[in-house]
């Protein structure tokens, strides 16, 4: 045992060496030129600026993925020509030590200048690219950060290229005339891509923040159009939550030939979309889709979280067992806000959640993978599909958005339509993010949700958030006086999906427990013949097929060929149709009132 008194003075001491070397760390000083030399080779020109140094050694890094998309992407892979140089100019020693960190030898060097290039030519949401026309800059593949110092702040001068006349990012400029931006420390910097070149740019304020939207790639939108429909969605979104945290705004939108996806950010988010796609009704509202979901986002994980997703690990994967609530509450919403916006008409709504109904029922890894489990292994499972996935595992999207779906109704239900999963979600916001300033855990979550109900949850929790029960639709859409039309399918299940590659139809999916998994056909067998006729198509050729015929397939496995009989067995896929009781009580359409805006 040591003797109180020695403890306190050691506590004292270390105290005091803590906070002396916070008050070191955050008096170093660090900003970064952004320049593009050859802007057609696709390279990004950084140089990054230390002062204030006190330490001999400094370690850099490269954040290896980014928040939002949860995948270990490697983007010092992209890292190139690495060099420090002190105070003098002179050259300083760097030895990289793992695959995302640089070890500079500082000694006396209260300013090291660190010069690199990055290579960008991926486009996504969530990785960056330069071409002659422009430059998108996904940040955390971009800026590296000192070990120790994410709280420092960060000054941030872009140099666009010859020809390039706007930036647009969600952060602040140090004066309006500058191209100097702030971040307040490093999770602001990495949350804040950045687009350099010649986008159109137009505004909108709605729910009294100033919107600003960034289009590079052209295309057919109208830009008055659009300016009244993201409103409407800002607002909508907004009134859910009663406060809108931010003062601006930023969409950065890439439209290309077929675009899609989006990737959310505190104060901004980055779309893909489709450079043609605006003036076509179904692609529109997709777009619209995008929007609502994305904006969503900014309180449901950029600020609403789960407790792992923040402050981040830019080091390795941050693991969460609630995406379903994170994604999938936010891809229930998405619709949903689009419902009551009017964008989607009641009929088209219940539709849209007949086909998620019908997407995550006939999936067979629905009865495999609970969806926090697949949550957890977002980093090995969902952003690493193989031909394998379907059938061992769900999507914490779609499962998620269900989930969402019977505690909304289970709300509605039990509060007679005076509350709704908003409630829920405000109520989270307010607490946690508002008043507590941390994310929630899942019990958090568990029992927030059951207090405005009013009883448990256990069921939910047990059977389908961590189990892999069938939902009870019926109960929950009884609710609001609908039922689910179920039609079983009277055909074979042959089981398989295949790809062209090269002249040869290759299988690229067999499905869990088809004719085909039973038969033993693999993934990559070409199919050659079925009852000695040539392959062609699986439809046509098994068109006239009846359940429990047999046919003989010969396929090419690695230059071997080999026959196969195959018996074929029922389709055991269910169509689920969703339709009005015929005389739904006065409760019912309470309910069914009050989630579908009517
Ligand atoms: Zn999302």
């Amino acid at each position: 045992m040591i003797p109180l008194k020695f403890n306190l003075q050691f506590l004292l001491i270390t105290l005091t060496m803590l906070i002396v070397s916070t008050i070191v760390n955050a008096q170093s000083k660090i900003s970064f030129d952004v320049s593009f030399t050859e802007p057609q080779a696709h390279y990004v020109d950084v140089e990054m600026l230390i002062s204030g140094n006190k330490e001999d050694k400094l370690e850099i890094k490269m954040p290896v993925w980014t928040p939002g998309s949860y995948f270990i992407r490697e983007f010092a892979k992209n890292v190139e020509s690495l060099k420090a140089s002190g105070n003098k100019e002179d050259e300083l020693k760097v030895v990289k030590i793992d695959k995302n960190t640089w070890s500079i030898n500082c000694k006396n060097n209260n300013k090291i200048k660190i010069n690199y290039r990055v290579y960008a030519f991926e486009i996504s949401v969530r990785t960056s690219f330069v071409d002659q026309s422009h430059a998108f800059l996904s940040p955390t593949g971009i800026f590296m950060y000192v070990k120790g110092q994410l709280s420092n702040s960060a000054i941030i001068t872009i140099k666009p290229a010859k020809g390039w006349k706007h930036i647009s990012t969600g952060l602040d400029k140090l004066n309006e005339v500058s191209n100097i931006f702030y971040a307040s420390n490093f999770d602001e910097l990495f949350d804040s891509p950045i687009e350099i070149g010649n986008q159109e740019i137009f505004e909108f304020l709605a729910a009294g923040v100033k919107h600003e939207v960034a289009m590079y790639g052209g295309g057919n939108y109208n830009k008055e159009r659009l300016k009244t429909d993201m409103s409407k969605i800002v607002n909508e979104e907004t009134a859910i939550f009663k406060t809108n945290p931010n003062k601006r705004y930023v969409f950065i939108v890439h439209n290309y030939n077929s675009g899609g996806g989006g990737l959310e950010h505190s104060n901004s988010t980055v779309l893909g979309a489709t450079r043609f796609g605006y003036i076509n009704e179904d692609t529109y509202t997709n777009f619209l889709s995008l929007v609502a979901h994305e904006y969503f986002h900014l309180w449901n994980v950029k600020r609403l979280r789960p407790i792992a997703l923040g402050p981040f690990n830019y080091d390795s994967e941050n693991y969460t067992t609630n995406l379903w609530i994170a994604e999938g509450f936010t891809a229930y919403y998405d619709n949903l806000i689009l419902r009551r916006t009017n964008f989607h008409s009641p009929e088209r709504y219940l539709d849209i959640i007949a086909d998620e109904i019908n997407l995550v029922e006939n999936q067979p890894g629905n009865r495999i993978q609970a969806v926090s489990e697949s949550s957890f292994d977002a980093w090995i499972k969902q952003y690493r599909p193989n031909e394998n996935s379907k059938n061992s595992g769900i999507s914490y999207y779609n499962k998620g958005a269900l989930i969402a779906l019977v505690m909304d109704l289970e709300i509605i239900n039990a509060t007679r339509g005076k509350k709704c999963l908003d409630d829920l979600m405000s109520t989270m916001y307010d607490e946690f993010y508002t008043v507590k300033g941390r994310g929630y855990t899942d019990l958090e979550f568990r029992t927030r949700a059951e207090k405005i109900v009013g009883k448990s949850f256990d069921q939910i929790y047990d059977d389908y958030v961590n189990g892999t029960k069938m939902i009870n639709y019926s109960k929950i859409l009884g609710y609001a006086g609908l039922e689910l039309k179920v039609v079983s399918l009277e055909k074979t299940f042959f089981g398989v999906t295949t790809i062209a590659k090269e002249g040869k139809d290759l299988i690229s999916n067999i499905a869990r427990g088809s004719s085909a998994w039973i038969g033993g056909l693999n993934v990559n067998d070409e199919l050659i013949s079925i009852d000695d006729c040539r392959f062609t198509d699986t439809e046509k050729m098994l068109r006239e097929k009846k359940i429990g015929d047999k046919i003989q397939v010969l396929v090419n496995r690695d230059g071997n060929l080999i026959q196969v009989e195959i018996k074929l067995i029922k389709d055991p896929s269910l169509r689920y149709q969703l339709m009005s009781v015929k005389s739904p009580t006065a409760s019912q359409l309470v309910v069914r009132g009050k989630w579908l805006n009517f």
